[in-house]
């Protein structure tokens, strides 16, 4: 119940860690891609010389079968498909790792979490309880599935960014006089394909270990469900970053949820964390009077925004609607499936925002 500041402190201290580990992750393989390129290249600028050349003397690009039949790019393909494979089974390795540190830290910090709802005489019993509860046997099973979930999403990798790179041969480029000009416009658009592969490893990076972490924190609290009453999605709603959370982590944030309910289901990318709340004092034997819940609250957040911070949270229209009273907070975040993914909840489209508001008149 007695969320206290050393709670959000703590958890704020576990999210900035997992998030370390998924950053740090998008670094090391935006290294890798770019060793990969710089090794490409010269192979990319001899074929593609040769693809100038032809063109200019047929005076348009090559066909397909025309393109297969240029020995130099098909070796460039070769080994670039070599590459795009090495960098694939890179991202699932350095993905599946940055995934196994973040439940490690996760577990970790989860005992300190709970206990520092309570009373300073019970923490550190209720720490080891905690601790206990959550069993290495489970762990390993999760472990295997994040295992499992992680190379599912990066298993495509190699093949899309290999028939992107070959959509764009086929597209190929204007043709001008200057054949310098043609050549680096070609390459440029290889180049933007390859990297193209790194944006989808990054985004699967930042997602599938932030989601790492909320299936450990899931297991932890559900294993000490005689503590807990349930968890609270804490989206970052004060401090200098409040203005870039979505309408939606703002309409979640501070909602209660069951213990067995997964989440927070931020989108892609997000940064909102999973609270456990623990039971009144009273309930769990504590015959003492609780300090007040230190979660910040929702509103007394937004309303300390300027105006204009409001409006570049929420959007013009959306924040009219709110203020009239013409929608709540709840109506602001829907889920969406996504068969992909995970169902997540985003922002509602100001479209049904209105037609709800419409229909409340
Ligand atoms: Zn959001």
């Amino acid at each position: 119940m007695a969320v206290t500041s050393r709670t959000l402190q703590l958890i704020r201290a576990m999210r900035t860690a997992v998030g370390g580990y998924a950053d740090d992750t998008v670094r090391d393989l935006a290294a890798q891609w770019v060793a990969a390129w710089d090794r490409l290249a010269p192979t990319w600028v001899q074929a593609v010389d040769v693809l100038v050349a032809w063109a200019l003397a047929h005076g348009r690009w090559p066909t397909p079968v025309e393109l297969a039949r240029v020995e130099p790019l098909q070796q460039a393909l070769a080994a670039t498909d070599d590459a795009l494979d090495e960098l694939e089974a890179a991202t699932t390795a350095a993905v599946i790792a940055a995934a196994d540190l973040a439940i490690t830290a996760t577990v970790a910090a989860e005992p300190d979490v709970i206990a520092s709802q309570l009373p300073s005489p019970y923490r550190q019993d209720t720490r080891e309880r905690v601790a206990s509860a959550i069993l290495p046997t489970v762990l390993d099973v999760i472990r295997n599935r994040v295992t499992q979930q992680i190379t599912v999403q990066t298993r495509p990798l190699s093949v899309d960014a290999s028939a992107a790179i070959r959509r764009e041969l086929v597209r190929g480029v204007e043709l001008g006089s200057n054949p310098t000009d043609i050549a680096r416009r070609a390459v440029a658009a290889v180049n933007g394909a390859f990297d193209g592969g790194l944006q989808r490893a990054a985004n699967i990076a930042r997602t599938e270990v932030l989601d790492a972490h909320r299936t450990a924190a899931r297991y932890a609290h559900d294993a000490n469900a005689d503590l807990l009453d349930g968890w609270v999605w804490l989206a970052t709603v004060t401090g200098a970053s409040a203005v870039r959370t979505c309408p939606s982590c703002w309409a979640m944030h501070g909602t209660v949820h069951d213990l067995d309910e997964a989440g927070p289901l931020d989108h892609q990318q997000g940064r909102c964390a999973r609270a456990p709340k623990t039971k009144p004092w009273r309930a769990l034997g504590i015959d003492l009077d609780e300090p007040a819940d230190q979660t910040p609250d929702r509103q007394a957040a937004f309303d300390a925004l300027t105006d204009q911070q409001q409006a570049a949270v929420l959007g013009a229209a959306r924040l009219a609607l709110l203020r009239a009273a013409r929608i709540d907070w709840s109506d602001l975040a829907v889920t969406r499936d996504n068969p992909a993914w995970r169902t997540s909840y985003v922002p509602r489209p100001l479209r049904d925002l209105n037609r709800i508001a419409d229909q409340r008149r």
